[in-house]
């Protein structure tokens, strides 16, 4: 089994809603497409006449929803992801009619909206939410590439291989190798997690900080903006923004009692909304996910005094966690359903809140499992495409979940806990195999069929 070299800053990305596989992932393909395409040789540039891009599986299915021929588009023009303020993008893809101009280096190519195709849902390409990107003169095909969105902003392409990037210092690839390494290191996870990160990716201990203080920075942004904003989101459905309301009455009720269950709804769903609005937000794993840690550090920095090392080492606790479900999972709806995206933002979480609490590691394993367990089948069903509902409610859920599984985790002899987390995953695993395409984010099954029947 593979062991694990994710960097942190692959987990945790900055970037525009409202799915990663959808916005940020395609976004990145088409800015490596259009960089790939500027070294070709000048004649084949200068017979090219059109750039056309086909998107397969659920980038088909619900790509329109989720905004992705507007972030192709972005990409296509030269937009990286952690860079691209949303204004661009919310200026993009009114017409689908409307010309752009690419960038080809020694000339620029007409590009109109229409050229990104909605093609095949059902396909035989390796992974599911596949791209091909041509460049065409003349009917012919003069380059083509074909990439995968996997997850969370992560992509690949046909024939690649993992860069070259440092040894972990400490190599695993599931829970129980990682436990091993912290025995006999005698280490805290945190600090472990750090060491691999250096070695990984080559950042100093002060860079690897400043980079996570960044991400709690936009995390607390995103909620922050998200309770303060009210209005109708974008697309069809006409869904009501709730983040403020409930903020206002968790507020009033000083966060005390259902208040402060109030206050943690407010907040995951503060940013989950900030997400479906297409705005900035850190996928956490996923962006269709990216409520429910932002509402727990929120709940950490500001209702339970959580200083800013113990949220940072918080956060590397979580990801570890989010390592081990993408290793010997996926993090893609798309691949498992929700239970790969919320279900693992929850577990991640859960994880989180127990380690910036300060409870043992065992605790953090289980506060994790916990979690988990009870996501485990969850499907991925959102209706007409927009990671709105369920999304945004679900996010919540997650985020109540979390705080839930820390609270039983903690309270009870961890020795107790009859389940591990290497086996809550690989049953995620099993369930995803199992589960109909119906409700692998295509919108063709659950929820985002009996909705739109009503
Ligand atoms: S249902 Fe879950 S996995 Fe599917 S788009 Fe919504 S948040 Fe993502």
């Amino acid at each position: 089994m593979a062991y694990i070299t994710t960097s942190l800053f692959e987990l945790f990305k900055v970037g525009p809603g409202p799915s990663s596989s959808h916005t940020i992932g395609p976004m990145k393909a088409a800015c490596q497409f259009m960089e790939t395409t500027r070294e070709l040789d000048t004649k084949i540039l200068n017979k090219a006449d059109m750039v056309e891009v086909r998107l397969f599986g659920s980038l088909s299915a619900t790509g329109m929803g989720h905004g992705t021929r507007r972030a192709v588009i972005s990409g296509l023009l030269g937009n990286h992801p952690e860079s691209c303020h949303p204004d661009v993008l919310d200026e993009l893809d009114h017409d689908p009619d409307q010309e752009y101009q690419l960038d080809l280096g020694p000339r620029k190519l007409t590009f109109i909206g229409n050229e990104v195709i909605f093609d095949a849902v059902q396909h035989d390409y390796p992974y599911s939410n596949t791209m091909i990107f041509r460049l065409m003169g003349n009917g012919e095909t003069l380059f083509e590439q074909e990439y995968y969105s996997i997850g969370g902003g992560f992509i690949r392409w046909k024939g690649w291989k993992e860069t070259q990037r440092g040894e972990p210092e400490f190599k695993y690839a599931n829970m129980a190798e990682l436990k091993k390494h912290l025995v006999m290191s005698g280490l805290r996870l945190h600090e472990l997690m750090l060491r691999n990160e250096m070695a990984i990716t080559g950042l100093s201990e002060e860079e690897i900080n400043e980079k996570l203080d960044n991400i709690i920075m936009v995390m607390e942004r995103s909620v922050e903006k998200g309770i303060q904003t009210e209005g109708v989101l974008p697309g069809p459905i006409g869904l009501r923004r709730k983040a403020k309301t409930l903020y206002d009455k968790a507020k009033k009720a000083h966060f005390q009692g259902p208040g402060f269950l109030k206050g943690l709804n407010a907040y995951a769903m503060g940013a989950s909304e900030e997400n479906a609005a297409g705005h900035c937000i850190v996928t956490a794993p996923t962006a269709g996910a990216a409520g429910v840690i932002p509402g727990l550090v929120f709940i950490l920095k500001r209702h339970m005094s959580a200083l800013s090392h113990e949220i940072r080492e918080g956060l590397m606790a979580s990801a570890a966690i989010g390592f081990l479900a993408k290793n010997n999972a996926s993090i893609s709806g798309a691949e498992v359903g929700c239970q790969g995206e919320v279900g693992v933002a929850s577990s991640m979480g859960a994880a989180m809140m127990a380690y910036a609490r300060g409870y043992r590691f065992q605790v953090t394993e289980n506060a994790a499992e916990i979690a988990l367990e009870h996501h485990l089948g969850l499907t991925c069903d959102p209706v007409g495409g927009y990671v709105q509902i369920p999304c945004i409610e679900r996010n919540a859920m997650g985020a109540v979940k979390a705080y839930n599984a820390y609270l039983i985790a903690s309270s009870v002899d961890a020795a107790y806990q009859m389940v591990d987390l290497d086996k809550v995953i690989k049953a995620m695993a099993e369930t995803g195999r199992d589960m109909s395409q119906k409700y692998k984010e295509t919108s063709q099954g659950g929820l985002a069929l009996s909705v739109t029947e009503c």
